[in-house]
């Protein structure tokens, strides 16, 4: 896997990493979520090159996918077995490491500002269910009607999985989880986080994305990590922390922590991936699935944006 120059200010973004390849997704398909992803990124990039902060950045990118029906977030979310979309999501601050998440939200319109409520409230860093929706209309925050979150893709997901009577780690494409990374020119790095989780979770299931130090991590001593995959092994391996960590205590690169925390997801059973902002400006993308989407940009011209494991 490739990483990044050094540079003032970098962010990358993941739409999910799956089971993609050329021959199953259509070229429309292709088309239509490089597009998704080009117009997420370019919403983060605009924030760090007028100088904003990697906080604002990574809200306004997650934002984005969230109503992006393409992606499994917000608008698009898969649904739990009994046909709801509960919604988990969560944000980080590497400076002074502060955060906030929610898990088994219904009908708060963006997740991911949710999230970030509750961390600039600074009570507490980890609401859910009726709770996070109660102080979401404390705050005043936007609503969603269940129906803005539906898609008829996502239902003949279910539908497949339960006709076939599979588990949620068999459905096709199966992880679509949306994230961002960055570092911006004053040196803070900030990541953000936010998915429906998996096809036919069980009622009340939470997922890695807002558990901090799974799914999501940021450290303005190392680095801020997303995470797409199968939420579990992500909890058990403490995922994003873990990276951070290595960085700052083995001395390894974005992509040598990445690489080997991924691994060790691999070799307990999961599949998925990581991306990564490296306080040095540097960025870094791991996954072990055949694809990714994703997609990144930095103040030294780098622009990009890739699906399958190969271009
Ligand atoms: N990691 C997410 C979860 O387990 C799923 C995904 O990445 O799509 O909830």
């Amino acid at each position: 896997m490739v990483t990044s120059s050094h540079a003032a200010w970098s962010l990358a973004i993941h739409g999910g990493a799956g089971t993609m390849t050329r021959e199953k997704l259509t070229p429309d398909q292709q088309a239509r979520h490089r597009e998704g992803l080009a117009v997420a990124r370019d919403a983060g990039a605009k924030v760090l090159a007028a100088g904003g902060a990697a906080l604002d950045a990574v809200e306004a990118a997650v934002r984005v996918l969230e109503d992006d029906p393409c992606f499994n977030a917000g608008r698009g979310a898969v649904f739990s077995y009994d046909g709801r979309n509960e919604l988990d999501a969560a944000i980080m601050d590497g400076a002074g490491r502060r955060a906030g998440a929610v898990a088994g939200v219904v009908g708060v319109r963006s997740p991911i500002g949710l999230a970030r409520a509750v961390m600039d409230d600074g009570m507490h860093v980890f609401l859910s269910g009726v709770g996070a929706e109660a102080f979401a209309r404390g705050k005043g925050l936007e609503l969603a009607d269940p129906e803005w979150f539906v898609t008829a893709e996502r239902r003949r997901q279910l539908e497949e999985l339960k006709a076939r009577k599979i588990g949620t780690f068999d459905v096709d494409l199966k992880y679509g989880t949306v994230g961002a990374v960055a570092r911006d020119m004053a040196g803070h790095v900030a990541a953000a986080t936010s998915t429906g989780g998996l096809t036919g979770k069980r009622w009340g299931r939470i997922g890695d994305s807002p558990v901090i130090g799974a799914g999501t991590y940021a450290d303005d001593r190392s680095c801020a990590v997303s995470a797409t995959g199968a939420g579990e092994l992500f909890i058990r391996a403490n995922v994003a922390a873990q990276i951070c960590t290595r960085m700052r205590l083995l001395g390894e690169s974005a992509q040598q922590a990445a690489d080997a925390v991924i691994a060790e997801v691999g070799e307990l059973g999961g599949d998925g991936g990581v991306i990564i902002a490296g306080v040095d400006g540097s960025t870094a993308f791991s996954f072990n699935t055949p694809g990714m989407y994703r997609a990144r940009a930095d103040s030294a011209g780098l622009s990009e944006v890739a699906i399958f494991a190969r271009e």
